[in-house]
């Protein structure tokens, strides 16, 4: 642990990466672990082809129904010692940002301010007939009571903004993930398995540049022979680092390596 914040406290650019594991500590279910979203059957479908921009596009119901129960009721949902603690080290000056992988809204609600969500996020929502922009806030009221959204100007569905299988990540955003990893001297992973791209390859930019990797994930990853720190329990991680931060013991060290 002293070695974590000796770690957090040196480095000058420390980039944060964040996965399902985060979202599980606030009662998320991970959409691709083990007896998540993913691998359970709803009505018949593979929540794969529920989250498929071709059948998205064929017909958005059962999207929109299966959303109902997830997307559309993220309120219920606190941020976790993780979000709390992360957007207490963007105030601290301790790191400058996340990217996420997670859809679910919580950094933000915890406060932290620089917050890039690599698979979208359901914040905004866009007609696909005409591209008008929606909110949150609108759409989920007419999801609730079981509507399809459709765009008020001409008719078209509407869709988040999340990227559904068979869409592109944003190419923009990843060309600055990538120069911001590659940039880092240090990048903290936390809570993904990092086994999808362009997770996998994310932190190994900052690798190759020189900088450190520390991972805290429950389950093993294929950069765990990178990483300069290696840890499992990300509550008990963040827990201590929550005490570490009301004790301003990471700030002192700052100063005294200044
Ligand atoms: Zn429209």
């Amino acid at each position: 642990m002293n070695k974590l914040i000796s770690l957090l406290a040196k480095s000058k650019n420390t980039i944060v990466f964040t996965g399902a594991g985060v979202s599980t500590l606030s009662g998320i279910r991970d959409f691709r672990g083990v007896g998540g979203f993913y691998s359970a059957n709803w009505d018949g479908m593979e929540v794969e082809d529920i989250l498929s921009l071709d059948f998205f596009m064929s017909d958005p119901t059962l999207f929109y129904r299966w959303a109902r129960e997830f997307l559309y009721t993220l309120e219920q949902y606190t941020p976790s010692v993780v979000h709390t603690v992360l957007a207490t080290l963007e105030q601290e000056g301790l790191i400058r940002g996340v990217y996420t992988q997670n859809i679910d809204m919580l950094h933000q609600r915890a406060g932290s301010t620089h917050v890039w969500e690599i698979h979208g996020s359901p914040a905004i929502h866009h007609c696909l007939g005409c591209g008008a922009q929606f909110f949150y806030t609108e759409i989920a009221p007419q999801v609730l009571k079981g509507e399809v959204p459709f765009c008020s100007i001409c008719n078209g569905v509407i869709k988040p903004d999340v990227v559904f299988y068979g869409e592109q990540l944003k190419a923009k955003l990843l060309d600055q993930a990538y120069q911001d990893m590659a940039r880092a001297d240090l990048v903290l992973v936390l809570g993904s398995s990092l086994t999808v791209q362009p997770a996998a390859s994310l932190p190994m930019a900052t690798f190759y540049h020189g900088g450190k990797i520390v991972i805290v994930n429950s389950q093993e990853t294929p950069l765990d022979k990178y990483a300069k720190l290696r840890f499992y329990d990300l509550k008990e991680v963040f827990s201590a680092l929550e005490i570490h931060l009301h004790n301003g013991v990471i700030s002192h060290t700052l100063q005294d390596g200044d």
